[in-house]
């Protein structure tokens, strides 16, 4: 497995998962490949999702195809806004307007834990597999911060005072969702290499 497909847009990403892998990996994104970027996403879950994504790519490329889907869960609203995290106050997908619509859900709630899970799908000849990554924390009681992206600013990780987006790049990712889904991507292809 030394070329693989990260089924993404957002060549950042690209770059960010391929310091991640071994040497003589070779990450590849859709455009590179001249595929289009807005891939279906019609899942209720994350896993399906990722799996709809990677199974897609694999089927028009023929090479391992790594997706991901990513979802903030809140406890006290059973979940949500989980797989309807980017689009939770709208189809415009502002990240303002989504957590302002999480504080007013959460008003008065004195239970305020949450997680964001991250689930990773790896098409590929040999099979398929999903790998999840996940981070406890509670929702903040009012925005704090200005690094990070999405619900950064409202999201305390467990054993810790600051938001995601009050913490250097470099320390969430020592934490991070994305990061234990990732690494348990790693591991994986570790053995099957
Ligand atoms: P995606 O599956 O990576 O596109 O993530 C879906 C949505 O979840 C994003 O639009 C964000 O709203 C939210 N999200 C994903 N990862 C993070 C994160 O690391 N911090 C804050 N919000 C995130």
């Amino acid at each position: 497995m030394d070329r693989i497909v990260l089924c993404t847009g957002n060549p950042g990403k690209v770059v960010e998962l391929q310091a991640l892998l071994p040497a003589g990996m070779d990450l590849v994104g859709l455009r590179e490949l001249g595929l289009p970027d807005d891939l279906p996403e019609t899942s209720p879950t994350l896993e399906g999702n990722a799996l709809q994504k990677a199974r897609y790519v694999f089927e028009w490329t023929g090479l391992p195809s790594v997706a991901d889907d990513t979802g903030l869960e809140v406890d006290a609203l059973g979940g949500a806004p989980g797989v309807r995290s980017a689009r939770y106050a709208g189809e415009a997908k502002d990240p303002q307007a989504n957590m302002a619509k999480l504080l007013s859900e959460l008003q008065d709630r004195l239970v305020r834990t949450a997680q964001f899970r991250t689930v990773i799908a790896l098409v590929s000849p040999e099979g398929e597999w999903t790998f999840e990554g996940v981070v406890r924390g509670h929702i903040a009681a009012t925005p704090r911060g200005t690094g990070g992206f999405g619900y950064d600013p409202v999201f305390i990780p467990e054993g810790e005072e600051v938001t995601f987006a009050e913490m250097p790049l470099d320390r969430k990712n020592t934490m991070s969702h994305r990061a234990r889904a990732v690494q348990a991507l790693l591991r994986h292809l570790g053995q099957v290499r």
